[in-house]
C-alpha cells in the first residue's frame, strides 16, 4: 500500500512534446473537500484508501497541490459531433496530470476533469459542476462493477468556487484514470491538419503503448484498427445489453480503447425503450439507445479515414464489415446469458426481440424484468412477471416459447439457474433518480447517499439487507428527468 507521495510517475504522453498537448497548471477549487473516493480505484495505483481522508488528498485532486512528478498538459483533438467535424477541440476543461504506473507495471493516465481554463476552452470556464462530477464518479464505478468496460473515477473534490450554469452552481472536480485518454478525435486532428509527422508519432506511440501485439502481425496498423473495431463492437453490445444509454456519442468521446468514455447527459434505461434519447439536446435522436449501434460503425469509419495513410481503404472496409457481425454475435450471447440459456438455437435471436418488443409496448421496467425471471423456476417466474404486460396474449405465447426454450435445454438444477442468471442480471443499476437523490442531498452538503449509491452500485448482482428501496422503479417525478447537458 502506498501513501500519496510514492506514487511512481512516467509521462509517456507528455513526452511527446508540445504538438500534442500544452503546459497548463491546474487553477485550484476554494475550500476543496472530499465528497467521496473509489477504494477499488485506488487500488489500482497501490493506494491505501485511508489516504482519501487526508487534507493533502482534496488538495491534490482540488489543483491546490501537485506531484513533483506531474506534468499537467491539456491535450489537443478535434472530432466529428453530432455528425459535423469540428477542427478546433481539446482538453478544454480537464487536464492530463500524468501517468502513473503501479505495482504490477500497468499505466494509469491521472485526468483532473474541472481543472480550469486552457487553450482549447473556447468560450467554456474550464470547470465542472458537483453535480456532472458526481455522475460521472458514479457511472464509471458502476459500469466497471457491471463488467462494463470504462474509465474509472478515483475522486470527486467538492467546493465553494461558485460557476454559472443555468443557475448558479458550485465548481467541482473528478479525478479520472484511464490506460489512456487517447480519442478517435485525436487522430482526426493530425489527418485534418495534414500535420503528417505527428500523426504518424501518435500512430506509432498508440500501437507500441497500447497494442503491443499487433507490433507482431503482418500489418501492424491494419490489426490494430481491428482490434479496435473488435472492442468497440463488443462494448456497444454490452451497453446494449444492459439498457446504457451514451448520449453523446461524438467522435472525441470514443476512446481508442474500447472503453466508455466522457461521460455527460448518459442514462441506464428504466422501462425498455429502444428509441429513447437520454440527450435533451439530441433532437433528431442521433443518439437513441438503438442508435448507438449503426452509430459505433459510423464512429469507427470516421477513424478509419483518418487511418487511410497507413492502411488501405479497402482492407479499412473490410475490417469495418466486421463490427455488425461481432456486435451481434456478443449481444445475442449476452441476451441469452440474461434469459438462462447456457446453448444456442437459431431463433434465439427472435427470441429476444419479441421479448423486447412486448416490453416495449408495456413499458416494463428492463432490469427488475430479468432479474425477476432468475428468481423462480421459469414457469413461476414468467407467470407473476405477466401482470407487468398489457398485451397479456402476447406475453403468454411468448412465455410458453420461453418455457419450452429452457425445458430443452435440460438438466441443470433450479439452484444452478438461479445463480447463474443472478450473476449476470443485476438487481442495483444507476437509474437517474437515484443519481439525483444523492445530487441533492450533495448539494446541500449532505454526501452520505452518495457514499451509499456507490457502495451499493459497487456489488449490483448481489442482493444487500436493507438496500430494497434501490431496487425498485423510479417514482413518477423520477421517470423522464431532463439531464442537463451543460456540465
Ligand atoms: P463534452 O461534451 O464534455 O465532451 O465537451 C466537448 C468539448 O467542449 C471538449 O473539448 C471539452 O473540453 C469542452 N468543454 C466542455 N465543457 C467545458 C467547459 N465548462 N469549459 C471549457 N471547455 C469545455
Ligand atoms: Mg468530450
Amino acid at each position: 500500500m502506498k501513501a500519496l507521495d510514492d506514487l511512481t510517475f512516467d509521462n509517456r504522453f507528455a513526452r511527446l512534446g508540445d504538438g500534442f498537448s500544452t503546459h497548463v497548471l491546474p487553477e485550484p477549487i476554494d475550500a476543496p473537500r472530499l465528497v467521496v473516493a473509489s477504494s477499488a480505484a485506488m487500488a489500482l495505483l497501490d493506494l491505501d484508501p485511508a489516504v482519501a481522508q487526508t487534507p493533502v488528498f482534496a488538495e491534490l485532486f482540488g489543483g491546490h497541490k501537485l506531484w513533483a512528478e506531474a506534468e499537467p498538459r491539456a491535450m489537443v483533438y478535434s472530432g466529428h459531433q453530432f455528425g459535423s467535424y469540428n477542427p478546433q477541440l481539446g482538453d478544454g476543461r480537464g487536464l492530463l496530470l500524468g501517468e502513473v504506473y503501479n505495482a504490477a507495471g500497468e499505466h494509469w493516465d491521472l485526468h483532473l476533469k474541472g481543472a480550469g481554463q486552457t487553450p482549447y476552452s473556447r468560450m467554456g470556464d474550464g470547470r465542472a459542476v458537483l453535480r456532472s462530477s458526481i455522475r460521472e464518479f458514479l457511472a464509471s464505478e458502476a459500469l466497471h462493477a457491471l463488467g462494463i468496460p470504462s474509465s474509472r473515477a478515483l475522486c470527486v473534490i467538492g467546493s465553494d468556487t461558485p460557476v454559472w450554469r443555468e443557475k448558479q452552481e458550485r465548481a467541482a472536480m473528478v479525478l479520472r484514470l484511464a490506460p489512456s485518454h487517447i480519442r478517435f478525435g485525436h487522430f482526426e486532428y493530425f489527418y485534418y491538419t495534414q500535420k503528417t509527422e505527428l500523426h504518424q508519432q501518435l500512430a506509432e506511440h498508440v500501437l507500441k503503448l497500447h497494442f503491443p501485439e499487433c507490433q507482431e502481425q503482418p500489418e501492424p496498423y491494419l490489426a490494430m484498427f481491428r482490434e479496435i473495431v473488435e472492442r468497440n463492437a463488443e462494448l456497444i453490445a454490452k451497453w446494449q445489453a444492459y439498457g446504457f444509454c451514451h448520449g453523446v456519442m461524438n467522435t472525441d468521446n470514443m476512446s481508442i480503447l474500447g472503453i466508455t468514455f466522457d461521460f455527460g447527459p448518459f442514462a441506464f434505461l428504466d422501462d425498455f425503450d429502444a428509441h429513447f434519447i437520454c440527450n435533451h439536446s439530441d433532437h433528431e435522436g442521433r443518439y437513441s439507445f438503438s442508435n448507438q449501434v449503426p452509430i459505433g460503425q459510423w464512429n469507427l469509419s470516421a477513424l478509419a479515414q483518418a487511418l487511410t495513410p497507413y492502411i488501405s481503404v479497402e482492407a479499412l472496409r473490410e475490417t469495418l464489415g466486421l463490427y455488425l457481425p461481432l456486435y451481434q454475435a456478443h449481444y445475442l450471447d449476452l441476451m441469452r446469458r440474461r434469459l438462462g440459456l447456457t446453448t444456442a438455437e437459431d431463433d434465439d435471436q427472435k427470441l429476444v426481440e419479441r421479448l423486447l418488443q412486448l416490453m416495449q409496448n408495456s413499458g416494463v421496467d428492463y432490469t427488475l424484468f430479468f432479474r425477476r425471471l432468475g428468481d423462480e423456476p421459469a414457469a413461476l417466474a414468467v407467470a407473476r412477471l405477466r401482470d407487468d404486460f398489457v398485451d397479456r396474449a402476447g406475453f403468454d405465447a411468448w412465455a410458453d416459447e420461453y418455457k419450452a426454450r429452457v425445458e430443452r435445454e435440460g438438466s441443470a438444477s433450479e439452484t444452478q439457474r438461479r445463480e447463474r442468471m443472478h450473476a449476470v442480471n443485476p438487481l442495483y443499476i444507476l437509474r437517474n433518480y437515484l443519481a439525483q437523490n444523492a445530487i441533492t442531498a450533495a448539494e446541500s452538503g449532505d454526501y452520505s447517499e452518495v457514499h451509499r449509491l456507490h457502495e451499493v452500485l459497487s456489488k449490483p448482482f448481489e442482493e444487500q439487507a436493507g438496500m430494497e428501496q434501490y431496487a425498485q422503479r423510479p417514482p413518477d417525478w423520477g421517470k423522464h428527468l431532463e439531464i442537463s447537458c451543460s456540465s
